[in-house]
């Protein structure tokens, strides 16, 4: 690093520290940062629109369908919101009216789909209120939190962090995000279905989450600071299940493209 750009640097976080905030995925760096090699942003497409929506975190909620919260163990009426994440690039883009290859991963032998509708967020903040929460809102698309569930299980009966379960490459495959100017409204209801090769396995309604996507963003703002870029999937409803190579996954939101899969 020469003299001018080490000045610079040094500028560039002392504007930083003076403004007491960090700018979001650059804590510590310059925009126009040299780096050794460079590291590919994610990022999903935008329906109607050449512009992409960037990545910055994955956020997911837990057992957030009552039904889905009893099948897992737990007692849905007592159990606040919790939330995991998944790493940015455990993304798998899959274009509408496509059958994406998606790769059945290593270390499990029990695979499991959770269909799951998928909030973008333009906006953050810490301590949003529900009321505030969907504007923070830049649109929606259908998603699936695949799942290691052996692992996921496994990790858990022995208390340790199930981040192998959840957290994998591939691991968040989803469709293009939908502007809500597009989808006319925020979706609070409607049919959520998932089929393996042809079969109905998942059916339920988008009105039966236990938390709504506004009471999730106002939920994960007082433990995180919210950003733009963030992603918040939320929740799936009750009949996960496996898949192993070969099956076609077919899953739908009213109002948004089906999303399919073929496990290979
Ligand atoms: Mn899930």
């Amino acid at each position: 690093m020469d003299r001018r750009s080490l000045l610079n640097t040094s500028a560039a976080m002392a504007a930083g520290a003076l403004a007491g905030c960090a700018l979001p995925g650059q804590a510590d760096a310059p925009a126009a940062a040299k780096t050794p090699f460079s590291v590919a942003q994610t990022s999903i497409p935008i329906v109607g629109s050449d512009q992409r929506f960037p990545v910055r975190r994955i956020y997911c909620i837990g057992r957030n369908y009552a039904a889905h919260a009893r099948e897992m163990g737990s007692d849905p009426t007592r159990e606040p919101p919790f939330f995991f994440q998944k790493p940015a690039d455990a993304i798998q883009n899959v274009a509408p009216g496509t059958v994406a290859d998606h790769p059945y991963p290593t270390l499990t032998k029990n695979y499991h789909y959770e269909c799951e509708l998928v909030a973008a967020l333009h906006q953050g903040g810490r301590d949003i209120s529900p009321e505030q929460a969907l504007a923070c809102v830049y649109g929606y698309a259908i998603g699936l939190d695949m799942t290691r569930r052996d692992l996921q299980r496994g990790m858990g009966d022995q208390k340790k962090p199930w981040e192998i379960g959840k957290s994998f490459d591939h691991s968040a495959p989803i469709g293009p995000i939908h502007p809500v100017a597009l989808l006319g409204g925020h979706p609070a209801k409607g049919a959520i279905w998932l089929k393996v090769n042809g079969q109905i396995k998942q059916d339920a309604d988008l009105s039966q989450m236990i938390w709504s996507v506004a009471e999730q963003i106002a939920q994960l703002s007082r433990a995180f600071e919210l950003q733009p870029g963030d992603i918040i999937y939320s929740g799936t409803p009750e009949n996960v299940g496996p898949v192993v190579r070969g099956d076609l996954i077919d899953c739908h939101i009213d109002g948004l493209p089906n999303l399919g899969l073929r496990i290979v």
